[in-house]
């Protein structure tokens, strides 16, 4: 019997990775069934080359659980190692600067592991004693067993093992004795060896027989050896594409939406599957992530910063020998080829895309509605994505139709274009609430797009920018009067006096409902007469503002301002005109001698005014000034009279109120007594 001591420079590895490798202590496990799966692959690469001369039919790594004797066994049957390889391999262990490195990441134990090749020695991290029982494949060598202990004393003898292969045998520590619950370590192996390229077996299959659980002859297999990313897209139908998401996401019901196999070899390798999923709630997007694999052993499905964010909403696997399997997080971050596997993938996803919009055009309109979530959150988060995005997003309208923004500009040029040359693109996003004017719009020969997404607003002030040579400009379709929305040159009339116009809106003005948080505004504006005589409108600019600062910190001023709300009355529409004519009869004898008063004393302020021109103040005669200030004074008091006789007609002649109203309940904003109030007055008038 041989012993030796460990080659390492460092005195105490053994208490180092006891001590600081506490973190992740699941992974030594995966570290040793890959070293296994490994030993075997390198097995069957021999016996293909024909320079070994075995059978490799029954590659299979087995891993076991002995409670009583307290082990965990990983055993294989792949090329095992002869006496002068276990001093090569596992007794050399290449260290230099370790203690300094050791001490920067003693809390992430997977750097460590990685930096050093350790992949073995974890199995320290849960034993107080490993054995490693191993024969070489070649002709006539001789089995070894290997024991540590758990410092840098080993012991190596020969052992009388007459197969192939090697065992790894861990004494589990009393503190680590969950790693000999077999339900515990089945969980580990699915989640680590899911998809590795050799049959692990963890002891057999179980069956029920006469109400008891007992196990059968067969092996419990515990992973798909040929996942279907390592096939070629050409031998695999829509049906193994599914199955597999099934397979990788077992609790997931819904289909995805569609996939995209990644299979590139140069600049760097890198196989996957990537699903769009249908997501119905925030908990499914948290629940399945994307896998990142690096030949077919899991290494993370953390993959924020890793893969672009949108992408981290997608579900699927992405498997790269270019991608470091035993590093931390922020390692993988910021390592280049893991950036250059980053934007590569943005790419494909835009490919596909695209090809989809170029080939598919139907399947990407029936898909869209739940596509359109990863692809906008790709547009506003990925500058590279958002311009490949243009070619391919769609626009729906509210009749259901899709476009693109080419098409789209195509459709509306001729009839929305406003004399500025702005091209006004439509939108309502809600289709019931904002009916009256959709439907107005759509009189009037215009597109109206439905914006209902909840990122759609941050996307339209990106694709007013983006597009700007363009000039298109986005406009809620009740944020202004018909007319107003896209100005044209020949603009509608108003048929209105000035004092008929300003009394009339004093009027309305009068009678207007005091709402929390609102900002009520009243304007008579020339619509069509067959337009609503009163209609609702709400600042396009303003109410963006409010909506984004739900999406964005740091805009929680424009959330905190009231919503402005302008009251339009339609100045050409048939009931307007009884009503100015009503103020205009009931209000007269009243208004007359107030508006000659405020006309004589405006008159006497323009000749004080024209007296002043070309004085310095302190030339104007102070009687002068007296007499302005009075002015003034006395021409507010008069607006004040005005007011009190426009409000009392107003609130007698229920047909002010009435059409307030009816603006307001158009808009869903007439609730419980206003609402009430309504109703009471709608009965009293049909009387
Ligand atoms: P790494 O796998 O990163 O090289 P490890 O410490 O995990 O580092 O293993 C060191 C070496 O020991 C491996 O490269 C391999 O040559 C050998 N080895 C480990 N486990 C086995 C095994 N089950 N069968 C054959 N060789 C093994």
């Amino acid at each position: 019997m041989a012993s030796g001591k460990i080659g390492v420079s460092t005195k105490d590895l053994f208490p180092i990775i006891k001590k600081f490798l506490y973190s992740d202590h699941d992974i030594f496990l995966r570290e040793i069934v890959a070293n296994a799966v490994d030993a075997s692959q390198k097995l069957k690469v021999l016996a293909q080359r024909g320079e070994a001369n075995v059978n490799i039919d029954d590659l299979c790594v087995r891993v076991s659980v002995n409670k009583e004797a307290g082990t965990l066994t990983v055993s294989d049957n792949g090329i095992g190692m002869s006496r002068e390889e276990v001093e090569k391999y596992i007794n050399q262990i290449a260290f230099s600067g370790a203690e300094e490195f050791l001490e920067k990441h003693k809390d992430d134990a997977a750097t460590i592991i990685g930096h050093f090749g350790l992949g073995f020695y974890s199995s320290f991290m849960v034993s107080d004693k490993v054995e490693l029982l191993t024969k070489s494949y070649r002709d006539g060598s001789q089995a070894v067993r290997w024991t540590c202990t758990g410092d840098p004393e080993y012991t190596l003898e020969d052992d009388s093992r007459d197969e192939r292969g090697t065992d790894v045998i861990m004494h589990v520590t009393e503190e680590e004795k969950e790693f000999l619950d077999e339900n515990k370590i089945e969980e580990l192996l699915k989640k680590y060896c899911k998809f590795l390229p050799i049959k692990i077996a963890f002891g057999k299959k179980k069956e029920w027989k006469d109400g008891k659980q007992v196990e059968t002859a067969e092996d419990n297999i515990i992973n798909n050896t040929e996942p279907a990313w390592t096939k070629k897209p050409a031998d695999l139908k829509e049906e193994d594409y599914k199955s597999f998401y099934h397979e990788l996401y077992p609790n997931q019901f819904e289909e995805p939406l569609f996939n995209i196999h990644l299979n590139v070899d140069y600049p760097f390798n890198l196989t996957g599957i990537l699903y769009f999923p249908k997501i119905k709630n925030q908990i499914d997007v948290n629940r399945n992530k994307i896998q990142l694999y690096c030949n077919q052993v899991f290494v993370t499905d953390q993959v924020e910063g890793i893969v672009p964010d949108f992408l981290t909403l997608l579900h699927g696997v992405i498997d790269s020998p270019d991608i470091p399997l035993n590093v931390s997080r922020s390692y993988l971050q910021s390592d280049s080829n893991v950036k250059k596997i980053s934007s590569h993938i943005t790419k494909k996803v835009a490919d596909r895309l695209e090809d989809m919009f170029k080939k598919e055009r139907t399947t990407l309109e029936e898909k869209w509605d739940d596509l359109k979530i990863f692809i906008q959150y790709g547009m506003l988060t990925d500058e590279k994505f958002a311009e490949r995005a243009q070619k391919f997003i769609l626009f729906k309208n509210v009749d259901g139709k899709y476009f693109s923004i080419e098409e789209y500009k195509e459709l509306i040029k001729a009839n929305q274009t406003d004399k500025n040359d702005n091209l006004v693109v439509l939108y309502a996003n809600d289709k019931e609430a904002q009916f009256t004017a959709i439907q107005s719009a759509q009189n009037k020969g215009y597109d109206v797009l439905l914006m209902d997404g909840q990122l759609e607003t941050p996307l339209m002030n990106q694709l007013e920018q983006k597009l700007s040579e363009a000039k298109i400009r986005f406009t809620r379709v009740d944020s202004d009067v018909i007319d107003k929305l896209i100005e044209k040159e020949n603009a509608a009339q108003l048929s209105l006096t000035t004092r008929q116009k300003g009394d009339l809106e004093e009027a309305v003005r009068s009678q207007l409902p005091k709402m929390d948080k609102i900002n009520f505004t009243v304007s008579v504006e020339a619509l069509g007469e067959d337009d609503m005589p009163v209609v609702v409108t709400q600042n396009e600019w303003m109410r963006r503002m409010k909506e984004m600062s739900h999406l964005q910190s740091g805009m929680s001023f424009y959330g905190e301002m009231p919503d402005s709300i302008n009251i339009v009355v339609n100045g050409n529409h048939a009931l307007t005109t009884k009503l100015v004519a009503d103020i205009e009869a009931k209000t007269k004898a009243q208004l007359d001698p107030i508006y000659a008063d405020i006309d004589s004393k405006s008159a006497r302020k323009g000749e004080l005014n024209k007296a002043k021109e070309g004085k310095k103040d302190e030339e104007v005669p102070q009687a002068e000034k007296d007499e302005m200030d009075s002015l003034n004074k006395s021409i507010d008091d008069l607006n004040a009279k005005k007011q009190d006789v426009l409000k009392s007609f107003a609130g007698e002649e229920k047909l002010v109120g009435q059409l307030i109203d009816l603006a307001l309940l158009s808009n869903n904003m007439l609730r419980g007594e206003a609402l009430t109030n309504f109703i009471k007055r709608s009965i009293d008038m049909m009387k």
